[in-house]
């Protein structure tokens, strides 16, 4: 027997019980004949205590030990002199009667501290370490309740998790595939599904009904705080239902894990439109746990010789409340953030509404007073308030502008981490045209129906067609997405038409699923949302990568088992590869 008991258990009322634990050695003090070690499991810390005058030898041996070993330790539980009232132990402690080193360690690289650590590089590569360390591994296990409570919420209301394949076929819409070569059908290889998305419409077309699973999906994309070369969606799918029923299911899904795991009682989520999300945030995942909406001032600024304004599709101004005070710093350091090249606006102007009632512009050489009090009447400013105006071509200008949307907020506090605010974008454009190629990609994926209202202009209009597609938006994070599907092959045909397939590029890529919607197909529709995201958003986490026990990095490195690797010539000839490792080196 390891142990009885587990280091995160033992209270006052355990006083004078004989135990025996497992752990870690986390800390070891010594103070004149005494010494103490934490000893630490998944579970918590327990103080043991050797004291040279009752058992000599035994603190000699305990004196000798160093972090990380792991050791086994009996003793009796005694009330601690000085309490710690940091943890749920610290009123106990184990006078050792008996130890066993189970294993000895090496000084780690880093030591196991909630508080610091080995920097980002020492973590991934030490991950096995970085994962003992508190902070961590609670994200990893929010998450396990997370899935599991997901698991209990769908399995109650008859959903089934089914497993699909993770050698599938490559296609060319959406992002990159990751490739597989097949040894066993040369020239020829799998792809890493996208999602299961083709899937889990044949299981509709099965009669299967309620489809879930939590799967792992591939993207090659560039990556970000928020993406990963591979990462886990909880992937849904329901047939018989339209998007009412599908938001319905799903926020009910998210207030059950807000309830669950945060004790938040979330009440309706509001709905947006698409365009509106745009108009007003120039975001298709507004943060709504502030205002600050866009207010359009194209037409007040016409006409008074300031070639900037008057050339501009687009000008549209914030108002930042209680701002009107920023120093001409501060005001410089919010031009210098939207000038950056990743937000790229080529200036920033702005208006002064002062506690006196006056206002004072960057542009007041063009606008009189007059002019700048309209624009503020127009924004519902208050004297003591900011205006922040950006002007440019209008999908860009909107860009920016929520940028610097989010940046106010962030600067004046109105981003808390533990507010949280859902919505729903729904009535997403069904196509985007890439001006480049001069051809309309599908903006979700090509098996997202249109709404049957605006069918009829697939062919007049295709960029104003909207789609039965909807996202869920927390906090201006996109945490899930879906969309009513397509069920009968007729429109499947046309859509792909539209995409600019020919009839045999589709039959060729999406033949079975065509084919399978001739036998029968139900009303059908899903959503699948990012389980990485949702648990960082729950942990107040920046990145994905924290809620994920072995994450790669920005370059899609996994530095701890030093992935991807390099395959020796015979793996490479076994599969067909001709590739000449040597020229590669
Ligand atoms: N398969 C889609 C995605 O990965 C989600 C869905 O439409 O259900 O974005």
């Amino acid at each position: 027997m390891y142990r009885n008991r587990t280091c995160g258990e033992l209270r006052i009322a355990d006083v004078n019980k004989e135990v025996t634990l497992s752990g870690w050695v986390h800390k070891i003090r010594k103070m004149g004949g005494m010494t103490f070690i934490d000893l630490r499991d998944r579970y918590g810390v327990t103080q043991l205590s050797f004291n040279q005058e009752v058992n000599h030898d035994l603190c000699e041996q305990a004196n000798k030990l160093a972090r990380e070993y792991v050791i086994q330790v009996t003793g009796k539980v005694a009330e601690r002199s000085s309490k710690n009232q940091n943890i749920p132990t610290g009123d106990v402690e184990i006078a050792a009667t008996a130890i066993t080193v189970l294993n000895a360690a090496q000084t780690p690289p880093f030591t196991i501290e909630t508080e610091t650590d080995g920097g980002d590089d020492l973590r991934m590569k030490y991950r096995y370490l970085d994962l003992r360390r508190n902070i961590v591994r609670k994200n990893l296990e929010l998450r396990h309740k997370i899935a599991f409570e997901t698991r209990k919420y769908l399995d109650e209301r008859n959903f089934l998790e089914v497993e699909t394949p993770v050698l599938i076929g490559s296609t060319p819409e959406g992002a990159r595939d990751f490739i597989v070569p097949s040894r066993m059908n040369q020239g020829e290889f799998y792809a890493l599904p996208q999602s299961p998305q083709l899937f889990k419409q044949l299981l509709m077309v099965s009669g299967f009904d309620r489809y879930f699973q939590i799967v792992k999906c591939f993207r090659d994309e560039d990556l970000r705080a928020d993406r990963q070369p591979e990462f886990t969606q909880i992937d849904c799918e329901m047939s018989f239902v339209g998007q009412e029923d599908i938001l319905n299911m799903f926020e009910g899904l998210t207030k059950h894990l807000f309830k669950t795991q945060k004790g938040i009682d979330l009440s309706d989520f509001p709905r947006m439109s698409y365009a509106d999300a745009m108009k007003y945030y120039g975001s298709d995942k507004p943060d709504i746990r502030f205002d600050m909406k866009f207010v359009e001032l194209k037409d007040l600024t016409q006409g008074r010789d300031f070639a900037v304004f008057d050339s501009s599709e687009y000008v549209g101004a914030i108002c930042a409340q209680g701002c009107a005070v920023y120093t001409r710093k501060q005001l410089d350091e919010l031009t210098d953030f939207v000038k950056r090249p990743q937000i790229g606006a080529k200036g920033l102007i702005y208006v002064r509404y002062n506690e006196d009632g006056t206002l004072k512009s960057s542009v007041d050489k063009f606008f009189s007073e007059d002019d700048l009090k309209l624009w503020a009447e127009r924004c519902n400013a208050k004297p003591g308030d900011l205006l922040l105006v950006l002007s440019g071509e209008t999908e860009k200008a909107q860009k920016q502008l929520s940028e610097l949307r989010l940046e106010m907020g962030a600067r004046l506090g109105l981003r808390d981490k533990n507010n949280y605010k859902c919505l729903w974008v729904v009535d997403f454009p069904l196509l985007e045209k890439d001006e480049e190629l001069n051809r309309f990609f599908a903006k979700h994926h090509p098996f997202t129906s249109p709404k049957p209202e605006d069918i009829s202009l697939l062919d007049s209009a295709p960029e104003v067609v909207r789609a039965n597609a909807y996202d869920l938006v927390i906090n201006g994070v996109e945490v899930g997405g879906g969309s009513i599907r397509i069920h009968d092959s007729a429109l499947q045909k046309k859509i792909f038409s539209v995409l600019g397939f020919t009839e045999e590029r589709a039959q060729e890529q999406f033949g079975f699923l065509m084919n399978a919607f001739k036998y029968g197909a139900p009303p059908h529709g899903g959503i699948a949302f990012g389980l990485d995201r949702l648990v960082s958003l729950f942990a107040g986490l920046d990145s994905i990568r924290d809620c994920i026990a072995f994450p790669k990095n920005n370059s899609g490195r996994d530095m701890m088992i030093d992935a991807p690797s390099k395959i020796e010539q015979e793996q490479l000839d076994e599969l067909g590869i001709a590739l000449n490792l040597k020229e590669i080196k």
